[in-house]
């Protein structure tokens, strides 16, 4: 099982940390150790001292697929979820500032928690999804799937290109504007609609 995070998927967000508006999808990876799951606590890393949370849409994939064509793509993932891309944002300005790859800001262990799932036919248009996080019962990132750079079918589309997708592979879709540092003791949790999709704490 893999895990595909797309990077600068809303316009704002990218604007937000003076970032270029991709002409494509870009992608990175994180490994199997960085998801956190059943609302189990995150543990701040020692490492960083500027964490933070990017709340995203996650698509499960459902088929085997391969260079999958745009218009067939919504036939790859029945599944949709919500995680944190948890960054480490001093940790990557140093490795960007170098032209470093950011595993090391955005790969580690515990760095992808991840909700339920639920099924995408809860949802009648797939570009039309409200979700938002809350830290402490405030809300701090707020998105709608229609500002996407990117939709989900083109991100398969994209992706597939270049890594086949397999059953169960996750895909994290990008992250609105907003986002902004964890603290120890935060809960954070995260709704798809008005359903609560998660609630954990930072230790
Ligand atoms: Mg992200």
């Amino acid at each position: 099982m893999k895990i595909i995070c797309i990077g600068r998927n809303y316009e704002e967000h990218a604007r937000e940390l003076n970032n270029p508006v991709p002409e494509e999808p870009v992608f990175f990876m994180k490994p199997e150790t960085s998801l956190v799951l059943k609302n189990r606590p995150f543990f701040y890393p020692d490492f960083t001292t500027d964490l933070h949370h990017e709340v995203e849409i996650v698509l499960k994939v459902s088929r085997v697929g391969k260079h999958i064509e745009t218009r067939f793509a919504n036939r790859y993932y029945d599944e949709i979820g919500l995680g944190i891309d948890f960054t480490a944002r001093d940790v990557q300005a140093k490795a960007k500032a170098k032209g470093l790859p950011w595993e090391k800001a955005k790969a580690f262990d515990g760095s992808a928690p991840l909700s339920k799932f639920v099924p995408k036919n809860t949802f009648t248009e797939m570009n039309d999804i409200d979700f938002h996080l809350e830290i402490n019962g405030e809300t701090v990132q707020k998105g709608n799937t229609r500002d996407m750079i990117f939709s989900f079918d083109e991100i398969i589309a994209h992706v597939s290109r270049y890594v086949t997708l397999k059953i169960g592979d996750l895909i994290y879709t990008g992250t609105p504007s907003g986002v902004g540092p964890v603290q120890k003791a935060d809960r954070l949790t995260g709704f798809l609609g008005e359903q609560k999709m998660f609630s954990f704490l930072v230790k």
